[in-house]
């Protein structure tokens, strides 16, 4: 099976609050660094643009000094102050520009730093009401600012990643069709995805098939590692810890298209701090690897090649987790 290499995300090493408490107090880019550097298993780090990237010949010789990668720059484009009412999809030209000028920006640093990525996940480009926008123009100043940011320059890849709320009650690139949609009108090909697992859930997708859907079309560029209860709400959870099966199966459909991109863990985590957090989120990816080396995928492959066979396909799944035989089923006495 395929080994994937893992990053982080490094706004979760940052200031973290919720609209009811506050988590974790801010730490300075080189305290992120020696917090990432701690934790087994990574090998990157994803940074923020512009927050963690103000100075960006600091965060080259930190790159440098402690041996990560930066295998993408995340581009914030939602504070309120300029994009309240949408970026890409603005009503105001300036709004649109803006938000284009800071893609195109994150691309070029992220040229300097040796990422071949740009994420970033609009999530200012969404509504609450009917009536609130235009759905032809939004979307058609969306795509075009898409289009625009993504032909900057071909070296970068521009990795969207879909959201199905928040903070809007409706966010524009809600899920995987949505993509695929903006990617095929923007007609470029260094624009494609970055699939979050937990957004994926969110908005109901089998992340395994959403994964498929974007490799066919050559634009799953991307991956954030999570998890979540999948009604709706982005709690970025351990990997596994709640969609375990489902997880088992999108690490099985990744070696089966061949993904060689990068994991890029997106845990929040509240509870544990980052570093704990992230070390059990890489370990939950890693030990699901291994178990599904195990299981080996080509029997699962056979199993699935054929047509209902789901009894015996669960019947072998769960016979590698437990494999001692199972206790008789309790049997009713006949009426006499
Ligand atoms: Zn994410």
């Amino acid at each position: 099976m395929k080994t994937w290499k893992f990053a982080v995300n490094s706004a979760y090493f940052g200031k973290k609050r919720d609209r009811f408490t506050e988590y974790q107090p801010d730490h300075t880019l080189e305290e992120k660094f020696q917090m990432v550097e701690s934790i087994p298993g990574i090998s990157g780090i994803e940074l923020k643009y512009p927050f963690d990237l103000r100075d960006v010949p600091l965060a080259k010789r930190l790159l440098e000094e402690s041996g990560l990668e930066c295998p993408a720059v995340n581009v914030d484009i939602k504070d309120a102050t300029h994009f309240r009412h949408g970026a890409l999809s603005a009503r105001t030209p300036e709004a649109r520009r803006r938000a284009v000028s800071m893609l195109t920006e994150g691309m070029d640093i992220a040229a300097e730093l040796g990422a071949g990525i740009v994420t970033t996940c609009p999530l200012a480009d969404g509504y609450d009401y009917p009536f609130q926008i235009d759905y032809t123009t939004a979307w058609g100043n969306f795509i075009e600012s898409l289009r625009m940011a993504a032909s900057h320059r071909s070296d970068i890849r521009l990795a969207v990643e879909s959201q199905p709320h928040e903070p809007h009650a409706r966010i524009l690139l809600a899920n995987v069709g949505m993509v695929l949609f903006a990617c095929a009108e923007a007609g470029v090909p260094n624009l494609g995805a970055n699939l979050d697992i937990g957004h994926s859930f969110a908005a109901g997708e089998s992340p395994a098939e959403s994964a498929s859907l974007l490799a066919a079309k050559n634009r799953l560029f991307y991956i954030h590692v999570n998890d979540n209860t999948g009604d709706g709400g982005d709690w970025d959870m351990i990997s596994g810890s709640v969609h375990f099966w489902s997880w088992l199966e999108l690490l099985y459909t990744l070696d089966k298209i061949g993904y060689s991109g990068w994991l890029g863990g997106d845990v929040a985590p509240k509870h544990i701090g980052p570093e704990a957090g992230y070390v059990i989120n890489t370990r939950m990816v890693q030990r699901m690897r291994l178990l599904l080396e195990r299981m080996g995928t080509e029997k699962i492959a056979a199993l699935v090649r054929q047509e209902g066979v789901i009894d015996q396909t669960f019947e072998y799944l769960s016979s590698c987790l437990i494999p001692d035989p199972v206790e008789p089923v309790y049997r009713r006495k006949e009426k006499s």
